[in-house]
């Protein structure tokens, strides 16, 4: 059966009684498939998140952490931070953050290692610009962000990551990727990955798809092979359209 996860980025988005709101709209819509959910708040929101979830199954990630375990790092949060909390996933490399943040696949490399041996999912976003995609570079951009980001990780390691394809063009723009475009580069990202490892280890992975995806989008994507779920932005604020897209996956699963 193919694997899905719909995550929900809220990126910096909802204080913490507004987070216990949308959570509490979120669980009203009785979603059918919480285990193939799970949403990514705000640092201030993960205790309250966390416990409004309770007994629904649905999974709980934050959007970004530091690799070293303590230490001078003012305004940073640490794995170990995040995994008393009891967190299930962490977005790493979002573009956002390798624009405005100085992250980099170095970084990017680090935490995703430090992650691991925490035994939390990283959800690792790749994905190029748009004056990358006019120049026709594309694949070769984000091949190089998939090998740099995976140096040094084994492949038991490598097959609990769930990467996600964001164009960067399409993000927060209204522009989706066309279902033909998201799948031809999930599965050229599945491919780069069956080269580094082997074709078990590709075929294991969830890659999802992430930018302006909707409840209108969601199922022309979701329907496509190499395409997992769905990395949402906007529309994860909106407990209706959010579970609209749960909804999308549950149907084809
Ligand atoms: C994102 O933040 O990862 C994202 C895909 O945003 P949006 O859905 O708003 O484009």
């Amino acid at each position: 059966m193919k694997k899905f996860l719909i995550a929900g980025n809220w990126k910096m988005n909802k204080t913490e009684s507004e987070a216990a709101e949308l959570v509490e709209a979120l669980k009203a819509k009785n979603i059918t498939n919480p285990e193939q959910v799970c949403v990514c708040v705000p640092f201030t929101d993960l205790r309250t998140v966390k416990k409004a979830l309770e007994g629904t199954g649905i999974g709980l990630g934050a959007q970004n952490c530091h690799f070293e375990e303590s230490g001078a790092f003012t305004g940073e949060i640490s794995i170990p931070m995040l995994k008393e909390i009891g967190i299930d996933y962490c977005i790493i490399g979002h573009s956002e953050r390798r624009e405005y943040f100085n992250e980099t696949d170095l970084t990017v490399n680090k935490k995703l290692k430090a992650l691991l041996q925490a035994g939390i999912t990283p959800i690792l976003c790749v994905g190029e610009s748009l004056e990358i995609r006019e120049q026709g570079t594309e694949q070769t951009f984000v091949a190089g962000q998939v090998i740099a980001d995976f140096e040094g990780i084994g492949p038991a390691d490598a097959a609990k990551i769930v990467i996600a394809y964001e164009p960067i063009w399409a993000i927060g723009t209204g522009k989706t990727a066309t279902p033909d475009q998201a799948e031809e580069m999930c599965a050229f990202i599945r491919g780069v990955l069956s080269g580094i490892y082997d074709n078990a280890t590709g075929d294991a992975m969830i890659i999802q798809y992430g930018g302006s995806m909707k409840a209108a989008n969601a199922k022309e994507l979701l329907e496509k092979s190499d395409i997992n779920g769905g990395l949402i932005g906007g529309a994860s604020l909106k407990a209706d359209d959010f579970a609209a897209i749960a909804g999308a996956a549950a149907e084809l699963s």
